[in-house]
């Protein structure tokens, strides 16, 4: 069966990711209200701006539904803004964001800011079978500290931020600091959908 996979849909790259999870082998559909969480396999949290779309998760009222039901084990799968959501602790953020606590992590955002504000790396990814990964970063966090349940899946190979972390898993949530919806390569789509699947 193919699995039903909610993409935040308030703000960000949402049609990107929608087309990713069907490359991916599974069906995306857009999560707007709290009654679109029902019955969903997995979710996915795009790229975007994760001030606002923490500020209109509370708007439309899922920001509580969403921790729930990400606290009782929904998959998920967060880029770049969806990974700072995600976080259990945002560095450099406003006073008033609020973040989702369903991954370990410490993530500072817009990390790369005034080395290198977006850029793209060829990055091997744990999990990701074959050549390594084209990786978009824009305006992206990276991962200052990991709980011990978190994998680290990949780390920036060179340049002056080598050694970051930019991709970490725990359990079935995945995270990436870069942007795998825009560059065509369903492959960190498949990953995590093998995440749903493997936990259903
Ligand atoms: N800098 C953005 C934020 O803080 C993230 C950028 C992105 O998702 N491309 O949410």
């Amino acid at each position: 069966m193919t699995p039903r996979v909610g993409v935040l849909a308030l703000q960000g790259d949402v049609r990107e990711h929608v087309a990713a999870l069907a490359s991916a082998g599974a069906t995306g559909v857009a999560v707007r209200r709290p009654e679109e969480l029902d019955g969903l396999a997995g979710i996915v949290l795009p790229g975007g701006e994760s001030t606002t779309m923490s500020r209109l998760l509370g708007l439309v009222g899922l920001f509580e539904p969403l921790r729930e039901a990400l606290a009782a084990g929904l998959p998920a799968f967060g880029s770049c803004a969806g990974m700072i959501l995600l976080a259990s602790e945002v560095l450099d953020t406003r006073p008033d964001a609020r973040h989702l606590d369903a991954l370990d992590i410490t993530v500072r955002r817009n990390a790369f800011g005034r080395q290198v504000q977006s850029f793209e790396t060829d990055l091997p990814v744990d999990g990701v079978p074959g050549e390594p990964v084209r990786a978009v970063f824009i305006r992206a966090p990276w991962v200052e500290a990991t709980g011990p349940g978190v994998e680290v899946l990949a780390r920036v190979p060179d340049g002056p931020a080598a050694g970051r972390v930019v991709a970490v898993r725990q359990g079935s949530v995945l995270a990436t600091s870069f942007h795998p919806e825009v560059t065509g390569d369903g492959r960190v789509h498949r990953m995590f959908v093998d995440m749903v699947s493997a936990s259903a």
